[in-house]
């Protein structure tokens, strides 16, 4: 590279910083930046529940439910349900089965692997108190013990509707609360599906 072009691009960045350092005063002096922090906010919040990335997780028999709700019979990817196979890509931990105390760690690792704010749902007896493994030697009475859960669905397992539907009550939640994250919301009562 010759001298004139580090000159044209030593002059570009310098432009583009400084540019970029008067238009960030003049936004915070103007509140306007703090405008926009919020209105983008509710915007991704608006986009954001329409598209409610989920781990692709089974954990027992109530995964096949899960599986199921995703055939062209139930498709629950119309409502924009899609299930990733990376914890960095989704926004919804879906807990399908009973936790071993064994697999407690795993799950609460791949929980804080979800960037915020990030939701999750207790599907099946299993996860909501153990189930049929309540007070067994080694699994947790529900899922709740070691992650905040924001809705549960009841049932052994409940069907593909009762999923879906556990999805739309989420996507309420997220209008209402807005993108708080998971910790500023820990005070905030979950949602119990067919409980309303
Ligand atoms: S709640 Fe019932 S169907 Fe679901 S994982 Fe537990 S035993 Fe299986």
């Amino acid at each position: 590279m010759d001298e004139g072009q580090n000159y044209t691009s030593f002059n570009s960045r310098s432009l583009v910083e400084m540019v970029g350092n008067v238009t960030d005063e003049a936004l915070k002096a103007t509140k306007i930046k703090q405008f926009l922090s919020v209105l983008a906010g509710r915007f991704f919040n608006w986009t954001g529940r329409k598209s409610l990335f989920t781990l692709h997780l089974g954990i027992k028999c109530c995964a096949i439910e899960m599986a199921a709700s995703a055939i062209p019979r139930f498709d629950a990817e119309r409502f924009g349900v899609i299930f990733r196979s990376s914890p960095r890509q989704s926004d919804v931990l879906l807990v399908n089965g009973p936790i071993s105390k064994k697999f407690a760690d795993p799950i609460v690792r791949l929980w804080e692997q979800m960037p915020e704010p990030k939701y999750c749902i207790a599907m099946g007896e299993c996860a909501i108190s153990g189930g049929p493994y309540f007070q067994s030697y080694n699994i947790l009475e529900g899922v709740d013990t070691v992650i905040p859960v924001d809705v549960y669905i009841p049932g052994c397992p409940p069907r593909p509707e009762a999923l879906i539907d556990g999805f739309g009550k989420l996507r309420e939640k997220i209008i209402r609360i807005g993108g708080v994250t998971s910790a500023e919301r820990e005070q905030d009562k979950p949602i119990i599906v067919g409980d309303e």
